[in-house]
């Protein structure tokens, strides 16, 4: 199988007569998919908030959950060493390659229900009509709960999906949590039957994998304001981080005249306010200040230190250069301006991923089926179908968030309506794949 397959087959005629999707009632199955979401929002370490980090009993017993419906749903059910809970729905000849999908079931803390389980859930729902109705795709369909994406007990992110990439650090092993555990004595005590000296074979053989499909709520307003229920991802957007420490003089707040001071504080917002105009006039970049620090700052004194951070994004790293490029630069001409010393250091540096063109094609196809218009959009954010990208082409499908697009938070909202529709889609993507291509 290659990724010509999706090309050719996606390029067929999306109303077929072999429509999966049929007459289904989706709204009834988007509903069943939030009962599950609140079902699974059950499990967590905090009594009155969602929260569910790598490898805590709670995160145990959230995949234990999902094991029970993947059984439920005709999968066959393994966990992997480092916690993955992978269901597979066998295709019509056993030992198909297999298309993946799934998303993540741990959390940040004070969570919201969707952010990563809708992408394991979703898909549970689909396979479960398949199976009820006896149905088997050409390929096999393989639904991951990737164990650990968010980074918040060990500050290491995306542990799961690399794990299956076949690119997990064991340098990462040694990083420790609040307690003293180590990452690596977690996983070996965590009685998954597998340990540490497991995790390589936890890697998929890119010949046993057709691609990876990942649903995710989009954790943002772009669907919600333009009206729309999903909408395609084109890339996943790369990211450059720094922090800039600036030193001017600090004084006397009431004898120092305004012309005379080397305030650094007042220097951090000017490029601050720099870098705010920069991106709102260009609509394919974000940049944040998120930290700003005067350390030992008093009311009475004149700044004499100042620290922020940068965050700058694009789903196209050309312009994301030029961005970071013309920032310090405008950085360094302010603080020359101003009499202070500047001090840059970069924190994080990730390349944009694309999406495959062929899966987006094959998205589009279904959404039109759908009778729903296309809308296509980047994602801003991190997701598993980062570190999927190194193993297989990735596609990802996103769904309105609503309560104006909040996410990482107990407010972040999905219908079960908007539920249905994206998996009246998802059923639809799996039309015609992984059988033979027409000649
Ligand atoms: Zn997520």
């Amino acid at each position: 199988m290659t990724p010509a397959d999706f090309a050719s087959s996606s390029s067929g005629s999306p109303t077929g007569s072999d429509a999966l999707e049929g007459a289904r009632d989706w709204p009834s199955v988007g509903q069943r998919i939030i009962e599950w979401s609140d079902a699974l929002a059950a499990f967590s370490e905090d009594e009155t908030a969602l929260t569910r980090t790598y490898l805590t009993s709670a995160h145990h017993a959230a995949a234990e959950q999902i094991r029970q419906w993947m059984q439920a749903a005709g999968m066959q059910v393994r966990r992997d060493a480092v916690g993955n809970i992978i269901g597979r729905y066998e295709g019509a000849r056993p030992g198909a390659p297999a298309l993946l999908t799934g998303s993540h079931f741990d959390s940040v803390r004070n969570a919201g229900k969707y952010d990563g389980t809708l992408g394991v859930l979703l898909p549970i729902a689909v396979i479960a009509l398949l199976n009820d109705s006896g149905r088997r795709l050409e390929c096999a369909l393989e639904v991951i709960g990737f164990a650990e994406e968010e980074g918040v007990r060990f500050k290491s992110t995306l542990l799961g999906s690399r794990a299956l990439a076949g690119t997990f650090d064991p340098a990462v092993l040694a990083s420790r949590d609040q307690a003293g555990c180590t990452l690596g004595q977690a996983i070996d005590a965590a009685g998954l039957g597998f340990g540490v000296a497991d995790i390589p074979a936890a890697a998929y053989a890119r010949e046993k994998v057709l691609g990876f499909l990942e649903v995710h709520i989009e954790q943002g307003p772009v669907l919600l304001n333009a009206g729309l229920p999903v909408g395609i991802v084109t890339a996943i957007a790369g990211a450059s981080r720094y922090v800039l420490e600036l030193t001017g003089e600090a004084g006397h707040a009431g004898t120092v005249p305004m012309a005379m001071r080397r305030d650094a504080a007042m220097a951090a917002c000017v490029m601050a306010l720099e870098l705010e105009t920069y991106c709102r006039a260009r609509a394919q970049l974000v940049g944040t200040v998120g930290q700003l620090e005067i350390p030992h700052g008093t009311a009475n004194v004149v700044p004499g230190r100042a620290r922020f951070s940068i965050d700058i994004r694009s789903s196209d790293d050309t312009v994301r250069a030029k961005a970071v490029a013309d920032t310090l630069a405008m950085a360094k001409r302010v603080a020359e301006e101003r009499g202070i010393e500047l001090a840059i250091t970069p924190t994080h540096e990730a390349q944009s991923v694309p999406c495959s063109k062929a899966l987006q094609e094959r998205l589009e196809h279904a959404i039109k089926a759908q009778g729903l218009p296309v809308h296509y959009l980047p994602s801003g954010a991190g997701h598993d179908a980062m570190a999927m990208a190194k193993l297989t082409d990735v596609a990802m499908l996103f769904v309105r968030c609503g309560n104006g697009g909040i996410s990482h938070n107990p407010k972040e909202a999905l219908t079960a309506a908007d539920a249905g529709v994206a998996a009246s889609v998802f059923m639809r993507f799996l039309e015609g794949l992984g059988e033979p291509r027409a000649i």
